[in-house]
C-alpha cells in the first residue's frame, strides 16, 4: 500500500521545477521551447572554478569533509562577507550546504516549533512557504503588489506580528519580483526586529549581484540586530555553479551548531570537490558575477522593450535577480482560440507553453495569482524570439 506521510501530503510540488520539466519533456518530443522558467544563468562556470575543481579530484579531496564545511571555504566565506559586505563573522558562524535552499530548510528546521508564525512578503520564492510547513510552522503572509514595487514596510510588518512570530524570511534582490529594498527600508525593518528580539531574520541574498541599481544592502549590518539574523547566500547565482550545490548561512553562532546537528544526522559535509571549487570562486572576486550581471542588464531593457509592445501587460521592472514579474490581470477571464478560459495566471502560463512555446512560471507558486514570471537569463536572441511568441499567444485570446 502506498503510503506518504502526512507531511508530505500537504506539500505542494515545487512550481518552478515543475514547469521547467514540463518545458524539457516538450523539447524532448521535438517542441521548440523557449524555458524562461526556471531562474537559473545561462552562463558556463568559469574556468578558473573548474581548474580548482579538476585539481581537487587529483588531489585527493575524495573523503567526508566536516559536517559544516572545509575551514578553507569557511575562511573564503568569511573573507566574503568581510570584504564585500563589510560584515565580520568567524569560521564558527558558517554553515555550508547543499546549495541555499538547502541551508534555508536547515534553518527552518532547526529553528522552528509547531505552531510558530513566520512572516513572508508576497510574492516570495516558491520553496519558503512550503520548507515552513515542513518544519510544522505556519507561514503568514504579507502582501505587496505592482504599486508598493512589491516591498513591505516596517508599519506593515508590525501589524501582523502576534505572540506567536518567530520569524521574518525575505529575499532582496526578491525572486520573483526583483525588489531591492534600500539602506533606508533595511533601517526601518531592523528597528522593529529590534523592539522583538524573539523574531529571527532570515535574509536571503542569493542575488546580491544581480543588483541593478547599487551597492548591495544587508540587514545584518545593523548592529542592533545581527544576533538575530541569518544571511543565506550560495555561488549558485553569483558565479554560474547551479549544478555544484553549494550554499551557506552566516548566523549567531548557536544557529550554526544547530544546523550543523541536523546536516549531521542528515546529510554529512556536502560535496568535497563542490567545496574547493567553491573556494576558488568566492576567493577570485567579482569580475565574473558583474560581467554577468551587465550582460542581464542589457537583457532586462532589451526584453522589457520588447514586452511592454504588449497591450494588457503591466510590467513591473526589477531593480536586482533576473526575472520579469508581469501583472496579467487584463487577460483573466479572456478564451482562447480552443474555446479554453483562461481563468487564472497558471491557465495562462500553460497557454503561452502549449499556444506561445514559451515556458514561464505562474504567480500563484509565488503567492501572487495576479502575475506571471519570465527568466531572463537566456540569450538576446532567444529572449527577442520569447517576447514575440508572447504578444502573438496574448493577442489571440479573446
Ligand atoms: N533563494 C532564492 C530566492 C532563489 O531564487 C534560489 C534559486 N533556486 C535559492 C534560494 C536556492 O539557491 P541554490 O541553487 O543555491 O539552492
Ligand atoms: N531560483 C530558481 C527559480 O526560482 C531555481 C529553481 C528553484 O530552485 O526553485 O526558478
Amino acid at each position: 500500500m502506498e503510503q506518504i506521510s502526512k507531511r508530505l501530503s500537504a506539500l505542494a510540488a515545487s512550481q518552478t521545477l515543475a514547469m521547467s520539466q514540463k518545458s524539457n519533456e516538450l523539447k524532448a518530443a521535438g517542441k521548440d521551447v523557449i524555458n524562461l522558467s526556471i531562474g537559473e544563468p545561462d552562463f558556463n562556470t568559469p574556468d578558473y572554478v573548474k581548474d580548482a575543481a579538476k585539481k581537487a579530484i587529483d588531489d585527493n579531496f575524495s573523503f567526508y569533509s566536516p559536517v559544516g564545511g572545509y575551514k578553507d571555504l569557511l575562511e573564503a566565506v568569511c573573507a566574503k562577507l568581510k570584504r564585500e559586505n563589510n560584515l565580520t563573522y568567524s569560521t564558527s558562524q558558517i554553515v555550508v550546504s547543499a546549495g541555499a535552499k538547502h541551508a534555508l530548510s536547515n534553518v527552518f528546521l532547526s529553528l522552528l516549533n509547531p505552531g510558530d508564525e513566520v512572516l513572508i512578503p508576497t510574492p516570495y520564492w516558491v520553496s519558503y512557504p512550503e520548507m515552513v510547513k515542513l518544519a510544522e510552522a505556519k507561514p503568514v503572509f504579507i502582501p505587496t503588489n505592482i504599486k508598493s514595487g512589491f516591498k513591505v514596510t516596517a508599519a506593515q510588518v508590525e501589524k501582523t506580528i502576534t505572540s506567536k512570530t518567530r520569524m521574518f524570511v525575505f529575499s532582496s534582490p526578491s525572486n520573483p519580483c526583483g525588489a531591492v529594498y534600500t539602506k533606508q527600508e533595511l533601517a526601518d525593518l531592523a528597528n522593529l526586529f529590534a523592539k522583538n528580539p524573539q523574531i529571527f531574520v532570515v535574509a536571503d541574498e542569493i542575488y546580491e549581484h544581480i543588483n541593478y541599481v547599487g551597492e548591495h544592502q544587508s540587514i545584518a549590518q545593523f548592529e542592533e540586530i545581527k544576533n538575530q539574523v541569518v544571511i543565506v547566500n550560495g555561488v549558485s547565482k553569483a558565479y554560474a555553479m547551479t549544478g555544484w550545490r553549494i550554499g551557506y548561512i552566516a548566523a549567531p553562532e548557536w544557529v550554526a551548531k544547530a544546523c550543523t546537528k541536523l546536516q549531521g544526522q542528515v546529510t554529512s559535509g556536502v560535496c568535497s570537490i563542490a567545496q574547493k571549487a567553491a573556494v576558488a570562486a568566492l576567493n577570485g572576486g567579482l569580475e565574473y558575477p558583474k560581467q554577468m550581471t551587465a550582460a542581464y542588464l542589457r537583457r532586462r531593457d532589451m526584453f522589457i522593450a520588447e514586452l511592454s509592445k504588449i497591450e494588457g501587460l503591466n510590467i513591473h521592472i526589477p531593480d536586482g535577480a533576473f526575472y520579469v514579474f508581469a501583472e496579467v490581470t487584463a487577460f483573466l477571464g479572456k478564451t482562447a482560440p480552443d474555446g479554453t478560459v483562461i481563468k487564472k495566471s497558471g491557465d495562462l502560463a500553460m497557454y503561452l507553453l502549449t499556444e506561445g512555446l514559451v515556458a514561464s512560471v505562474s504567480g500563484e507558486g509565488f503567492g501572487n495569482p495576479e502575475c506571471i514570471r519570465f527568466s531572463f537569463a537566456t540569450s538576446d536572441e532567444l529572449l527577442k524570439k520569447a517576447a514575440e511568441r508572447i504578444k502573438v499567444a496574448l493577442e489571440k485570446l479573446k
